[in-house]
């Protein structure tokens, strides 16, 4: 039951992930009781469609009975196994092995972890043992994008670039580095997709020469970025990269714990460019959000390199919760609600969302409109022709997402003024244009509030 006691309780023992603990203590928490589908609701009544799924996690919406079953039945007959020292579970089996059927190409090989932060870190971990095993330990620096974000763990937060998860955090960096991001609509080469493409290349090659193309390990990037305010490559980008990874003699890492799982229309987003990453990382829709993992997928020759470097030693990387059976049941059911109809959903409903915010283009607010399939944002300015950004005196990030909330909507909002989008891909045709209804009138009452000016 909800009553002020439990701000109460929660100002005096929650610390919340990613929030200022000062400001959270003045404004107090917001609870969210329930949820259906596309809808959730807060702990005052209040019905809001959830544009944002969760934390871009809850792709296949909320309240699926079947995935409720699978945890159950898991949970009756065996709610732990470890996957430590050759044990394991048939849930995490079959789900290893489904998922090694989707993967590109030669990913065959998945490694499951708690979430993303972990997945990536895993993956940092491999990079290195894979260049130890083949005898060229000192290729141990990393290189991802200016606003890329690969979770917060003491690592993965040095290959995000987003300041506030490195200030005052000691995050080792010496060995990470960053080139700038294609972001089209801001780079000083223009929206050309074949100028923008080029300079992120000379951008790499540059970075590679800089560091030593001896020294340098891998690659990441997100096949579109999402905490950094949704910025979409252009088509070919992500070909051109992995190209040149190769090239470099680096390995290429795909960070799709936001893009998996129907995002962009088809299960990963690497297949919109064909490719095939030396290691993926996933997430959030592995398991639509209902229970936590992530999962790292390895390439044939990256797993056998690394197998062949141990021998018979073990290979020293593991969680507890590593490979859970409850999650891989989970994900099973979810997987089955992906292939039933709920990616052609997403495909369908993907369109009417991004017609829907092409549709707001001209508000004298928007300055930009992208997006693939149920993953979009509109990027606000104040003046188009210069592009500037909304004054951090207007406090975008709490005051529109203060607005869409009171008008039924949760959205993202960054600092700068770009709002994001990432519905559960269930959403029916009145609840994406209930989303564009709801963001008009957000931007409408964000046009009257005299600090945006
Ligand atoms: N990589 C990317 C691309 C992400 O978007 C996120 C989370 N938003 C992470 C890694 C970290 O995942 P988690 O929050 O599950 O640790």
């Amino acid at each position: 039951m909800f009553s002020n006691s439990l701000i109460e309780l929660d100002r005096a023992h929650l610390v919340h992930p990613v929030a200022s603990y000062r400001g959270h203590e003045a404004s107090g928490v917001r609870v969210l009781a329930s949820a259906k589908g596309a809808t959730v609701t807060d702990a005052q009544g209040h019905q809001m469609i959830d544009g944002f799924a969760g934390l871009w996690c809850v792709n296949a919406g909320y309240g699926h009975e079947s995935i409720v079953e699978a945890a159950a039945k898991q949970m009756r007959e065996l709610p732990y196994a470890t996957g430590y020292f050759s044990l394991g579970s048939e849930a995490a089996i079959r789900f290893a092995a489904e998922l090694a059927e989707r993967t590109p190409g030669d990913l065959n090989h998945v490694y499951f972890t708690l979430g993303g932060s972990d997945a990536v870190d895993s993956t940092v971990r491999f990079v290195r043992y894979y260049y130890h095993a083949q005898g060229r330990p000192q290729k141990d620096q990393f290189i991802s994008l200016m606003q890329g974000y690969h979770g917060s763990s003491t690592v993965g937060a040095g290959l995000t670039a987003l300041p506030n998860f490195h200030g005052g955090f000691g995050v080792p960096l010496d060995w990470q580095h960053k080139i700038p991001s294609h972001y089209p609509y801001r780079n000083p080469v223009g929206t050309d997709p074949k100028a923008i493409i080029e300079a992120s290349k000379a951008a790499l090659r540059e970075k590679v020469a800089e560091i030593g193309p001896d020294r340098v390990a891998a690659f990441y990037a997100e096949p579109i970025q999402g905490s950094g305010g949704v910025i979409v490559p252009p088509t070919g980008w992500m070909k051109a990269m992995r190209e040149l990874c190769r090239e470099l003699d680096i390995l290429f890492i795909a960070d799709e714990v936001i893009t998996g799982f129907g995002r962009t229309g088809p299960l990963f987003a690497c297949s919109h460019d064909d490719i095939v990453p030396d290691m993926m990382t996933v997430a959030k829709g592995l398991t639509s959000g209902y229970v936590p993992m992530g999962a790292v997928f390895l390439s044939e020759t990256v797993y056998n390199t690394i197998a062949d470097g141990a021998g018979a030693a073990a290979v020293g990387h593991g969680y507890t919760y590593s490979a859970h059976p409850v999650s891989a049941a989970v994900g099973l059911a979810v997987l089955k609600l992906y292939e039933g109809g709920l990616l052609e959903n997403g495909v369908r409903a993907g369109a009417r969302l991004m017609a829907g915010l092409q549709s707001l283009a001209d508000h004298p607010l928007v300055g930009d409109v992208r997006g693939r399939g149920m993953l979009a944002a509109i990027e606000l300015v104040t003046d188009k022709a210069r592009k500037t950004p909304l004054p951090p005196a207007a406090e975008p990030s709490r005051r529109i997402f203060d607005r869409a909330w009171s008008n039924g909507l949760v959205i993202r909002a960054f600092a700068n003024g770009a709002l994001g989008y990432a519905p559960p891909l269930c959403c029916t045709d009145a609840e994406i244009d209930a989303i564009i209804e709801r963001t008009a009138k957000t931007l409408d009452q964000t046009l009257e509030d005299p600090d945006v000016r």
